[in-house]
This record gives C-alpha cells, sequence and structure tokens, in this order.
C-alpha cells in the first residue's frame, strides 16, 4: 500500500538515547530537561524566538487565541476571526469551539492561500482577528495581511502547521504575526507523534502563554489565570529531537521525490503558484486538474493500485453544517473540488513514483 503520506521513523538506537536519560532522570513531563533542549534546538534551527512547545497543533491555535484575546470583543455581540475555508478543518473548528466565529474569505485561485481583498471585504465590529494559513507551505501575502491588521487593529494567527522549514526572504516565515502556529502530528515533516508549538512575536504573550498551557499555574501555590493542559511530554520530545537529528536527510531524499514529480507532471496539471523569494519545504505536492471528473479518475484508477492519493482539502470548511457560514466561497469550492495530493514521504521508493506518474500520464 502506497499512501500519502508515512509517518518519518528515525533510527531506533537514536531514540533509545534520549529515551535512556528519561529513565535516568524519571522525569517525564513538566518542562523536562529533552522538552528545553528541544525548545532551544527549534528555535535554533528555525532562526526564532519565542517558541512555545505544547501538545498538538490544535491546542497551538486554541492556546494563541487565549493568549491574543482573540476570544475577548470589545462590543457584546460574538468575536469573529476572518480564515480560510481551504485548510483542515481544525482552522476552523478550533476557533468555533472557543467561542469565536469563523469567518470564511475567499481564496487566491493560485497560491491558494487567502485572498486580502476578500479579507477586508468581512471586517465588522466584532472582528478580532485574521487567521490565515500558508498552506501546503506556500507563503500568505505576509505584507498585505500586515496591513490590514495595523489598520483594523486585528490579530494574525498565521496557522503554519504545513510551514516548517519555509523560508520568506531568507529568514523564517514563523516570523510574521503575532503569532505563527506548528503541527508535529505524526504525518507532519517535522514530528513528535502529536505535538506542536507557537511562535510568538512577543514576549508577554509567550509568558502569558507558557503559564496558560500549565493550568495558569504559576508558583507552588498560585494560579494566576484561566489555563488548561496543554503541554508537551518527555516521550514526544525524545522523538521530536531524533526526527530533528536526521531531518537534512529527510529533507534531500523529498526534494529528490519533489522535483521527480515536478519535471515529470509539468504541462499536465497545475501546480501550486509559490511565493517568489520562498524557500520551500517540500512538505506536499498538490496537482489541480482541469475538472473533479479528471480528479476522479485518476485517484479511482490509483487507488486500484493501492496507491492512496488525497483530496486535501475538501469539502471547502464553509459547506460545513456546524461551523455555520452563510456565503459561498466560490474559488475554495472549486479548487477543493479538484485538487488531489499525490504521495510523499522519504520511503518512497523511485519505482512507486514512476508507475504513480505513469498513471497519471496515461489518463489525463
Ligand atoms: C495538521 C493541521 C492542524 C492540526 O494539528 P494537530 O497537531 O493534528 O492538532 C491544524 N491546521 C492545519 C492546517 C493542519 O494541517
Amino acid at each position: 500500500m502506497i499512501p500519502v503520506t508515512k509517518p518519518y521513523m528515525p533510527s531506533r538506537e537514536r531514540l533509545d538515547k534520549y529515551l535512556d536519560g528519561i529513565f535516568e532522570r524519571e522525569w517525564l513531563t513538566n518542562n523536562g530537561e529533552l522538552v528545553q533542549q528541544l525548545t532551544r534546538r527549534l528555535e535554533d534551527y528555525l532562526g526564532v524566538e519565542n517558541l512555545l512547545l505544547v501538545a498538538n497543533g490544535t491546542l497551538a491555535l486554541q492556546i494563541s487565541y487565549r493568549a491574543l484575546d482573540v476570544n475577548t470583543s470589545t462590543s457584546f455581540l460574538q468575536p469573529e476571526a476572518i480564515t480560510t475555508p481551504f485548510s483542515f478543518i481544525a482552522t476552523a473548528s478550533s476557533l468555533k469551539w472557543d467561542g469565536v466565529k469563523p469567518v470564511f474569505a475567499d481564496i487566491d485561485p493560485e497560491t491558494w492561500c487567502l485572498n486580502p481583498e476578500r479579507i477586508v471585504e468581512k471586517i465588522t465590529q466584532n472582528t478580532t482577528a485574521i487567521v490565515p494559513v500558508h498552506v501546503f507551505g506556500n507563503a500568505c501575502d505576509l505584507g498585505e495581511i500586515d496591513t490590514i491588521a495595523n489598520m483594523h487593529n486585528l490579530k494574525v494567527i498565521y496557522d503554519a502547521s504545513h510551514a516548517f522549514g519555509v523560508k520568506y526572504n531568507g529568514e523564517s516565515i514563523l516570523k510574521y504575526g503575532d503569532a505563527a502556529t506548528l503541527s508535529f502530528h505524526a504525518t507532519k515533516l517535522f514530528h513528535t507523534g502529536e505535538g506542536g508549538a507557537i511562535i510568538f512575536k512577543h514576549k508577554y504573550h509567550f509568558e502569558r502563554a507558557k503559564m496558560m498551557i500549565n493550568f495558569g499555574i504559576t508558583g507552588p501555590e498560585c494560579i494566576d489565570e484561566l489555563g488548561i493542559n496543554a503541554k508537551m511530554s518527555e516521550l514526544q520530545a525524545a522523538m521530536g529531537l531524533s526526527v530533528l537529528d536526521e531531518i537534512e536527510s529527510n529533507f534531500r531524499l523529498r526534494q529528490v521525490i519533489w522535483n521527480y514529480y515536478a519535471l515529470e507532471l509539468d504541462g499536465l496539471v497545475q501546480f501550486q503558484k509559490l511565493h517568489t523569494n520562498l524557500f520551500y519545504n517540500t512538505a506536499y505536492f498538490p496537482i489541480l486538474f482541469e475538472t473533479e471528473k479528471n480528479l476522479l479518475k485518476v485517484a479511482n484508477l490509483l487507488k486500484s493500485k493501492n496507491i492512496h492519493a488525497r483530496r486535501y482539502f475538501y469539502p471547502s470548511l464553509e459547506q460545513i453544517d456546524f461551523l455555520g457560514s452563510d456565503d459561498n466561497q466560490t474559488i475554495s469550492i472549486d479548487i477543493s473540488k479538484r485538487i488531489l495530493c499525490l504521495p510523499i514521504y522519504s520511503s518512497l521508493s523511485k519505482a512507486d513514483q514512476a508507475m504513480i506518474i505513469k498513471i497519471i500520464k496515461n489518463s489525463v
């Protein structure tokens, strides 16, 4: 079976070394040695400050909303956040879960990220934030979103779950926004089994979030604020450190796979238009067909050979009943019907990839 992705499995000897340390210290969670080590190593690797490790990428979003007061509107009405319908469900459902109404704005037909002009149209007196997604690791319109946020006094939280290692103008893309969140779920490029991180622009938001992920506890007999449990454990950090130790070879292998698809499929299907000045991380290989019918034909042919390409992201999120949206985002609906993510993971063999390419070539 060829899945759309496989979790990266680091060497057992390497992981065992980190686990030996855990057994020596007998310390399993609550900002242990390995969580501290992984924090420093990631800050260094990504070139960022104020990085907070958390239990998963969804909590990374939720803690960011709370730390930045996105769930408190100045009016008495429900706070709203403007977000993209072309994403994984967690981007919008995390808002709703926290009492913030997700208000969808449409995407750009080529970059597949939020269209800044559509964002502006959705701003009301209840809007507290913009939650854009660097979808598939492409950069949003960072400058324009920044300008809009400043003009309307809105917070910006980038869901950067796909953007580990992505650089814009030579610098980490995670430096943009009041906060950027990462998911370290098993299927992501860099992972800790389950896990995530938040990168805050300001130290005081980082400090507040750090307290929030541990029940709001600030000292042995001191509870200062409403919090929750969103801590990363030592076992997760051990996996993360092992994966990080091998990240360069993982990237190299993925790049070869990514380049092979790009070369062979050029002109047959449409690709995502990546921003200029972007250093891409090869996290995904999405292709856009001319029609949904073509997509279904190819997806079924692949499935008959036990190759499981996936329809990321389908359906467009405003179509989901419980998210209660009142208007259709026509570009997102159209793109989400025609897009397919091809298998990409470091152990995908050249022969298997050649078979995938052949099936696509033969049917479009
Ligand atoms: C994976 C993902 C999440 C959720 O992360 P978890 O670690 O699975 O909670 C959120 N947003 C996007 C865009 C994702 O791809």
